[in-house]
């Protein structure tokens, strides 16, 4: 039905997505079934018990891996559940170098749980190599490089630093949410391991919690499989059969979320009450060059400041009548927020402050609807925001 030589648009659509004998289903079954029988004592069948694995999850991950390019892929209950995952990799004493703009929920884990059991973590500015090569020690393990940054919009090299990772014998780790395996692909640029939050784009329709970890080859596979599988971090049936389903409609919408990202980008830059505007497809983006290099598009992520003298932060959010005052993205219906204030709240304000990170930011996620409708509603918050 699929196989890895097909255009990634194909891929989501058939790979890992199996007929049902029984009816000749076109869809993958969910299998709620938490056990499975033996034919006789010691000889287990292929699908044994729920935690471990079932047939819904073996089809998605199985998607997962073709799309990311990846040897194997496992289904995780969260993106939080599948950053878990990759960080069982690590012992007490162990230490990793991470961007100091990470998602916050990833930062909370890294500095508030992790800590607790003697990891340590240096939090640098990953756009910066002489930052990451300052920060890593003897004990450093792992390099988790999240680009481009949550809300910030920052681009990190990839290729730069999983170069240095392997230089250094570092396990390089890229969480690939934001741009997805539509306009990003870690492994060709020398990655070890892509973590998702399927939550956003892969699933796409805010209605499932799910994560993903994708191994380029065997070398961490067996040990984050028995993580997965120990710890019990793995998706089940009914929510690995969402983002399943969701998954095949990935291509087309992430053109979409492009499309109303650029266009409200360059709408937002030409207005007054705009100070700045954090979007990779704009011409005067700093990182423009290691964003040609290692991206197939901007994404449909943008963040922006306010001119706090023209217009109200919170009068404006609350204003408007399309875009959802919500966190998380990726989904078809767009969101804003306040990252200070919302997504980014359990960060310390200075730890907030130090990543540039402002309470006039306003992050946006375009989801699928007309661009004009969009545009017209920002347009109309901003005016009703006005000082
Ligand atoms: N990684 C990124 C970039 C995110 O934005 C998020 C959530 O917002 C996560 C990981 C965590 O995913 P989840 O909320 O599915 O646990």
């Amino acid at each position: 039905m699929s196989d890895r030589k097909q255009h990634l648009d194909t891929r989501a659509v058939h790979a890992g997505v199996y007929n049902d004998d029984t009816h000749g289903s076109i869809t993958t079954p969910i299998y709620p079934s938490s056990t499975f029988s033996f034919p006789t004592p010691g000889e287990p069948p292929h699908f044994n018990y729920g935690r471990v694995d079932h047939p819904t999850r073996e089809a998605l991950q199985q998607n997962l891996a073709s799309l990311e390019g990846g040897h194997r892929a496992w289904a995780c209950v969260s993106g939080m559940a599948a950053i878990q995952a990759v960080l069982f990799l690590l012992k007490s004493g162990d230490h990793v170098v991470c961007g100091r703009d990470a998602y916050a929920g990833t930062l909370r884990l890294f500095l508030r749980v992790l800590r607790r059991f003697e990891i340590q973590f240096s939090l640098v500015e990953m756009e910066n190599e002489e930052a990451v090569r300052a920060a890593v020690r003897p004990e450093t393990k792992m390099i988790w490089i999240e680009t481009p940054t949550n809300p910030m919009m920052r681009v990190v090299d990839i290729a730069v630093m999983t170069a240095f990772a392997r230089e250094r014998g570092l396990i390089s780790v890229v969480d690939n949410t934001f741009l997805t395996p539509v306009f990003q692909r870690p492994f060709e640029l020398g990655a070890d391991i892509i973590i998702h939050s399927t939550t956003k784009y892969l699933n796409g329709h805010s209605d499932v919690m799910g994560g993903a970890v994708i191994c380029r080859d065997e070398t961490y596979a067996d040990e984050i499989e028995y993580i997965i599988a120990s710890v019990g971090l793995g998706q089940g049936p009914f929510d690995t059969w969402l983002v399943l389903r969701g998954v095949k409609t990935l291509g087309a919408r992430m053109k979409a979320h492009q499309e109303n990202a650029i266009k409200i980008a360059e709408f937002l830059s030409e207005r007054e009450e705009i100070r700045s505007v954090n979007f990779p497809g704009l011409p005067d983006f700093p990182q423009k060059e290691v964003v040609e290099r290692q991206q197939s598009g901007p994404g449909g992520m943008l963040s922006f400041e306010l001119e706090t003298e023209k217009v109200d932060p919170i009068r404006f959010v609350k204003a408007v009548r399309i875009f959802q005052l919500a966190v998380s993205l990726g989904g078809v219906e767009s969101l804003i927020e306040l990252p200070f204030s919302m997504s980014h709240s359990s960060m310390e304000e200075e730890e907030k402050y130090s990543a540039g990170l402002k309470p006039e930011l306003v992050r946006l996620s375009p989801g699928i609807e007309a661009t004009e409708d969009l545009i017209e509603d920002l347009d109309q918050a901003l005016r009703a925001a006005a000082l």
